[in-house]
């Protein structure tokens, strides 16, 4: 079964976000620290297996764990069994700010879990500091080695691009793409309603990393056509890979191959949508799983043909970690 929207889009790939709690405090995100404010408790372990279950019948067989950090919650492992285990995830993903990887990396291997995208935002440890609020560049770059010990299929390292405090150290970061086949992903930062002005200081567009990277021999991977929005390019003498998320560009939304769902049980069609589908009625036993289904196939046909970023309109998301970036 394939889940197509009115654009004819097929979606194969869900972010599941399992909890909006975090620990770190990344600047433009979650600047003064997660507040929790008398939110409703997340989905629990049922409630996300029956998520992820409707969400697989329907022909997603990639699901990414996200969050908030996903891996604060103290039944994570559990989570990643569950899921895994269900016919037709044929993949679970997982993106961490890394502060446990280090320690955890072999045990969520074991646990399901079979890529993992690592989210570091400056190879320098007092620029890391200044960025996420703490002093762990250390500990995540241990990680990182840690999650190729492990074996996971593919180890992806995120940062979001940003002018004037990491647009230095792109060097540093392709020099990590060299020996490994570590893939390196620059996200263009992301107008939120909470960040307008962190937005105008420090948005660069990924144009300049483009320009710089034809300079200096890399080439564009020929992408696949079921491939997201990611632009990924390869060098002769690097193993790895390095890659480009424009949000920003033209024809972004066009590959878009994903949905998400939050913590709290609702389908975000976008990430930048004026609200999300709530669905947390529908996870309360496993009987309702055919109804589930039939909710999430007609709401999907409604999903948009793009965002309106452009325009300044960032609809209900206040910060990423609501949703799961
Ligand atoms: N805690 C996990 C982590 O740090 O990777 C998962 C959640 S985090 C919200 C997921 C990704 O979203 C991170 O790579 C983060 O850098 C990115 N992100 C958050 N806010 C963003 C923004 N405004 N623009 C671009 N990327 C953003």
């Amino acid at each position: 079964m394939l889940l197509t929207d009115g654009h004819d889009r097929t979606f194969k790939y869900l972010r599941l976000s399992i909890t909006d709690v975090c620990n770190f405090k990344c600047q433009y995100c979650l600047p003064d620290g997660y507040q929790a404010c008398g939110k409703p408790a997340p989905l629990t372990l049922d409630e996300l297996r029956r998520a992820a279950t409707a969400f697989s019948e329907l022909g997603l067989s990639k699901i990414r764990l996200t969050g908030g950090e996903p891996t604060l919650r103290k039944d994570f492992e559990d989570i990643a069994r569950t899921i895994s285990a269900l016919p037709g995830v044929e993949t679970l993903a997982l993106t961490t700010n890394g502060y446990r990887l280090g320690e955890r990396a072999q045990a969520w291997k074991t646990a399901g879990i079979n890529a993992v995208n690592i989210s570091l935002d400056s190879l320098s440890a007092e620029n890391f500091h200044r960025i996420t609020g703490h002093n762990r560049q250390l500990e995540v770059m241990r990680g990182i080695d840690a999650a190729f010990d492990a074996g996971f299929e593919t180890v992806k390292l995120n940062a979001v691009y940003l002018k004037g405090i990491n647009d230095h150290e792109i060097d540093g970061y392709l020099a990590l793409t060299k020996d490994r086949p570590l893939s390196v992903r620059f996200i263009e930062l992301m107008e939120t309603g909470d960040h307008a002005k962190f937005f105008q200081q420090h948005y660069i567009s990924a144009d300049v990393l483009k320009t710089k990277l034809s300079t200096n021999g890399w080439t564009p991977k020929l992408k696949a056509a079921n491939a997201g929005p990611a632009n990924e390019y390869v060098h002769p003498d690097h193993t790895g890979s390095f890659g480009l998320i424009a949000p920003y560009s033209k024809d972004f939304c066009k590959s878009c191959n994903r949905l998400r769902f939050s913590s709290m049980g609702k389908l975000h069609l976008c990430l930048f949508g004026e609200f999300g589908v709530p669905l947390r009625n529908f996870l309360q036993h496993d009987d309702q799983i055919s109804e589930l289904k039939e909710r999430i196939q007609m709401a999907v046909l409604s999903k948009s043909a793009r965002h309106q970023l452009g325009m300044g309109l960032t609809g209900a998301t206040s910060n990423l970690s609501m949703i799961g970036g």
